[in-house]
Parts: C-alpha cells; structure tokens; sequence
C-alpha cells in the first residue's frame, strides 16, 4: 500500500533533521529565558555527574585548540569592532587569544584533605549548578571566552546575558564554542546565550529558580542589580585606575608604557591607566618622552574645551566616544593627526571631569604633584574607592610598597603597562572578570565553584 502523503513528509522531515544533526551545531542562542536556563540545567547535570575530571580536562582542552583555530579570532575580533564601534583590532586579537590561552582550567583544582585522631576530613570545590553571566559591551567576546573556560571546568553551565550592544558578536563566539563542546562529547546546550537581554529578561534570569550563581561585570548598576537578587554573586565593577611616575622612575619605560597601557583596545578595559599623576620635578622630561612614544599634547584651553563638550555628556562619558581612537576625537574637534598617534595627553587640575570620570577613551589627564605623598594622596581619591586597580613607575621601593598597601587595589602594576596585571607580558593567568565588589579578585575556576566538606570518623589516619 502506498505511503501516506502525511508519512512520507514526516520520514523525509526527519531525515533531513538526523542528518543535520549530524553535520550541524545546535544553538545556543534563546529568546525566552526559561528555555536558554532548562538547555543549560539539564546538560549542566550530565556535566557534573557523568564527565571525570579527565574527560572534562580533554573537553576544555579540545576547546582552546579548536578556538585557535584557522580564523575564528579574527572573525569575532572583526565582528565585536563593527558591531560595538569601540577598540582596535590588533588588541581585539591580543585579548581574545589571552583569554583562550592563559584563563585557568581544571588543572586549577585540588582537594585539601586533613587527617587527624578522629579521621579524615575533605573539602572540595564543587560546581554552583548554572550560572547568569552578564557580561560587557567593552570586553563582550573576551569575557565570553574567559568566562565559559572559567565556569565549565568548575563542572558549571552558563547563560550568558550580553550587553544589547554586542549580542551578533557574543552569539557568534558561542557558536564556536559550542560547536567544539558538541565535537568532543560535552552535552549539549551547556553554555547557552540569551538573545533578546532587555532589562525585563535579565530580571527574569536572575531571579530565575535555575540559575544557582550570578556573575556581574560591568558597571556600578549591574553589579548592584545581582547583589539586589538574593543569590550568591561574583560582582566585577568599575575602577578607575591612577598611574604614579615618581622622580626615582626610568622615565623613558615608564612613559612608554602608560602610553601602552592606556591605549590598548582605546582604554576600554577596566584596568587601563586612565589618570596620571606625575611629580612635578620629572613631568616635563617624562611628557616629552610620552609625546616620543605616540602622545599628542592638547595644549589650547579652547581644544580643551571643544574635547570636553564631544566626550561629556552630564558628568558622564558620551557614550559615542567612548573606545574610539585618538585621531578620531581630534578629528571631532577639528584637528587632523597621524594614525601612530594612541594617546591624546592633556595637562588638568586634579579636579578636573578627565581625571575623575571613568572616561574609556585613549584620553590621558596630567596633573602635576609636589610629591610622592600628594600623588598617593590623589590617587587614592581618584579611585573613589573602587578598589580595583592602580599602578607605579618607581624605583623607591619604599614607595612602591606605600602605594600598593594604601591603595587597596585588587590589581596593583608596578614598572609594566597595566595590562601586564592580565598575562600580557606578565606572568600570571587572565581574567576579565576581575571581582572587585564582591573580592574573589582577577577570577579563576575556582570563584564559581563552591566548597563542600566530607569527613569520615575513626578511620584513614595512616601514621
Ligand atoms: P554596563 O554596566 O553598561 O553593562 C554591563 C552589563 O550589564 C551589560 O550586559 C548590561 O546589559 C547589563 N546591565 C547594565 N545595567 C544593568 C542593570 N541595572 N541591571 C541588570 N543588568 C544591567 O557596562 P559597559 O559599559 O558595558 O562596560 C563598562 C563598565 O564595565 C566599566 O565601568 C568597566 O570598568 C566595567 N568593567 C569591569 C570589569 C571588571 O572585571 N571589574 C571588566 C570589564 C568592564
């Protein structure tokens, strides 16, 4: 008897379906929050239950390879410039591969086991469940790397919620991801994106019953908004990192490398040198070797002026401005500039907005000091308080040393670009979630994990 038509289409429906499910990826991507929260809950059980250490090892593994792979840094390098319109593209590149190469994975863990008259006793560092991570326009696919590494090997899954501003790129990142993940046998719908993050979504999300942990980077709303949610946060706020030059410092390094730090990516991350303060005696040598190194002095008060109305929009920066290239902000205010030109270099008062405001542009405010006590002094009020990062060009040591305990800074630089701080030139693993607020510091695996202990009475004391 012939096949019902009905039959047939459903046979070839599925056929073609198997066979993409072969080939194909699924998606990561979620209008509705319950869904990206159950795809992320049900594969973060098998995760966690049915995945040895090994094999979670050789998952994570395959997934840097995979991401290091042909072009993808590239792509989503290029694409998070188009889409956001902030930073440049060698330093996208710089920071995508750091964040796939030096962020900790599970290698990170070890047990702490001790023994005693009454037995053994073990803590372990056990998954939170699924994980709300909300992530920034200014570092969107860096963060996104760095924080699915971080999460999955503490045996977690992810919903991401991206800034509306970089949501094309965020899901293109995730679709690598999760096209390696499903390659090496990781379950499916493990790491999941939300696609509409309005602020009624990323209310839903966070209040919602399968999310276990939030973590917040971002700006002083965000963070406030995850401790307002009644669940365990990792909240990674704002700073505004000072930079002291001291009259002991190597003034042509330490120029160079505020230039450099301040500059990469157009001073979008949040430990970018964002106010200099210099002690008077060295400032004229150490500006003219900051002009040498890709510095360009705005000197006229009227040019002054024109570039505090383009970038100041009611005591905050103008949004439009913010990560774009010092020639471009010239360019605003009438003044033409070479492309080797990466820091737009303005002598201020203290109290002046460039100095106090979070400004994330490649614009560096020079206020002159008498001393090194004033440029403490300063610093500390510059920083309002953040604790989030601060840097030195010295070679006092007691100086360095005052610094970095008055400050209280999670992050504190001394004689390197501020980026050195995040395993750029520096020894030390990357992270760009850096948990200020809530004090897990530069985050690893194990700031999304959460320690269980298990004791057992009268036995397993072997001496
Ligand atoms: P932002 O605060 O505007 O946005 C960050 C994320 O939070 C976005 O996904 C946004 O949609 C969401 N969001 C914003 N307000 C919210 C609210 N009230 N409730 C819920 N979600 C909210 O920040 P941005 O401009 O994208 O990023 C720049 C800021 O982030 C800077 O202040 C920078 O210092 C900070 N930052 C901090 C770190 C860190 O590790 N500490 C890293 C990167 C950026």
């Amino acid at each position: 008897m012939a096949m019902a038509k009905e039959q047939l289409i459903e046979n070839v429906v599925g056929r073609v379906l198997s066979l993409l499910g072969e080939e194909g990826v699924s998606s990561c991507g979620y209008e509705k929050v319950d869904e990206a929260v159950a795809a992320a809950g049900a594969a973060q059980k098998a995760w966690q239950w049915d995945f040895s250490l090994e094999a979670r090892m050789r998952v994570v593994d395959r997934l840097r390879r995979d991401l290091l792979e042909g072009d993808v840094i590239r792509e989503v390098s290029a694409l998070t410039l188009e889409e956001t319109g902030m930073g440049r593209l060698d330093d996208k590149l710089i920071k995508k591969r750091l964040a796939v190469e030096k962020t900790p994975g599970p290698e990170f863990f070890a047990t702490k086991a001790t023994s005693g008259d009454h037995g053994l006793v073990l803590e372990e560092l056990s998954p939170f469940g699924v994980i709300a991570s909300i992530t920034p326009s200014t570092n969107p696919v860096a963060s996104v790397f760095n924080n699915t590494l971080c999460m999955i090997s503490g045996g977690n899954g992810v919903v991401f919620a991206p800034h509306p501003g970089a949501v094309k790129s965020t899901l293109r990142a995730l679709e690598y991801v999760t096209r390696s993940l499903e390659a090496s046998g990781a379950p499916s719908g493990l790491v999941t994106t939300l696609t509409q993050p309005s602020m009624e979504n990323l209310g839903l999300l966070m209040e919602h019953r399968g999310i276990q942990l939030i973590s917040a980077t971002g700006g002083p709303g965000v963070v406030k908004a995850a401790l307002s949610s009644g669940k365990p946060a990792v909240g990674a706020g704002p700073g505004n990192p000072p930079v002291v030059v001291d009259e002991t410092a190597d003034l042509r390094a330490a120029a160079r490398d505020v230039i450099l730090g301040c500059s990469f990516d157009n001073n979008l991350p949040c430990i970018a040198e964002k106010e200099l303060f210099a002690v008077n005696c060295i400032a004229d040598e150490l500006k003219k070797h900051m002009l040498e190194s890709g510095a360009f002095e705005l000197k006229d008060p009227k040019d002054v002026g024109k570039l505090m109305e383009l970038t100041l929009r009611g005591g905050a920066p103008n949004k439009a401005c913010v990560g774009k290239s010092a020639p471009w902000l010239l360019e605003q205010i009438g003044l033409k500039v070479g492309g080797d030109v990466r820091v737009i270099l303005v002598e201020t008062p203290e109290d002046h907005p460039f100095v106090q405001v979070e400004m994330l542009m490649p614009l560096l405010p020079l206020v002159r000091v008498a001393d090194f006590d004033e440029a403490l002094a300063a610093s500390l009020r510059a920083e309002h308080g953040f604790r989030h990062s601060a840097a030195i060009h010295s070679t006092h040591v007691v100086h360095m040393s005052r610094m970095a305990r008055a400050m209280e800074t999670t992050i504190f630089t001394k004689n390197a670009p501020s980026y050195a701080s995040i395993g750029v030139g520096g020894d030390c693993p990357t992270a760009f979630t850096i948990a200020t607020t809530t004090g897990q510091g530069p985050t690893t695996p194990l700031s999304f994990c959460r320690t269980r202990r298990c004791l057992l009475h009268g036995a397993f004391r072997i001496v």
